[in-house]
């Protein structure tokens, strides 16, 4: 028998403070939330909640980032202006970020202005916030339409060996099959083993070429941030492709 079991995760909201979003690179709402999980059969709660953590959601660009309640004096009950947020929930912030708000406003008059270690500081920063987005990926399988495309199309490969069978001299029935096998398996073992770089390229690079798009980076700079970010034991400075940030950059 099937059992249905595992874990489940609850989000419970705490309300709306104002912080510095580096996706977004700038003061933004965020909706706190307080992170609980319970073990389950069949949805059926077994255990008592316990408490994970906190994340804080960004209402620009929607990215869940950890979470300090304690780094906030109060949170909102509903989404207000941010200049309004910022004053209740976080009145230091422009103290705290004020070295970080200027490395923005000078990058805004001239991209080509910043210092290199600034600039490779920032280049390597989206990739930093994203890689454990990538990390969790590798945890879970999650079936996108290319695994189920390659299912169905294991299962049609195997069919078709079946019927040649048919046509075939006895003595190549078990050849077709060895082969219609492979292939069919062959198929589905690729759909598996490149989730993770569609995810990445379908998830990810997005985000990326949208925090980056001000600095302009060229193909170098971000091989050369990845690259550190892969020798830091970073999964993502190994599966993202320069490239298609690039690419992304110029379309969006
Ligand atoms: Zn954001």
């Amino acid at each position: 028998m099937f059992i249905v079991w595992g874990k489940r995760v609850m989000r419970k909201k705490q309300g709306y403070v104002a912080d510095f979003c580096p996706m977004c690179r700038e003061l933004q709402t965020f909706l706190l939330r307080e992170v609980r999980s319970y073990s389950h059969i069949y949805y059926i709660p077994t255990s008592a909640n316990t408490l994970v953590g906190y994340e804080r959601v960004c209402q620009g660009c929607k990215l869940a980032l950890h979470g300090a309640p304690r780094q906030y004096v109060a949170a909102s009950k509903r989404p207000g202006h941010v200049r309004e947020i910022v004053g209740r929930s976080f009145p230091a912030f422009h103290e705290v970020y004020g070295e970080r708000l200027k490395v923005e406003e000078s990058l805004r008059i001239s991209p080509d202005g910043l210092s290199p270690e600034v600039r490779r500081a920032l280049i390597q920063q989206p990739f930093l916030v994203l890689s454990p987005l990538v990390e969790a990926q590798y945890g879970r399988t999650s079936v996108d339409w290319v695994i189920g495309a390659s299912l169905a199309g294991g299962v049609a490969v195997v069919a078709l060996a079946a019927q040649l069978t048919e046509w075939l001299p006895d003595n190549y029935h078990t050849a077709c099959f060895a082969v219609g096998g492979a292939l069919g398996l062959g198929l589905i073992i690729w759909a598996f083993a490149t989730a993770v770089q569609r995810f990445v390229k379908r998830k990810i690079v997005p985000r990326a070429a949208r925090t980056l798009k001000p600095l302009r980076p060229t193909e170098t700079e971000i091989a050369a941030a990845l690259a550190d970010l892969k020798r830091m034991g970073h999964k993502i400075g190994g599966i993202l492709k320069p490239k298609h940030v690039v690419t992304a950059i110029q379309d969006g």
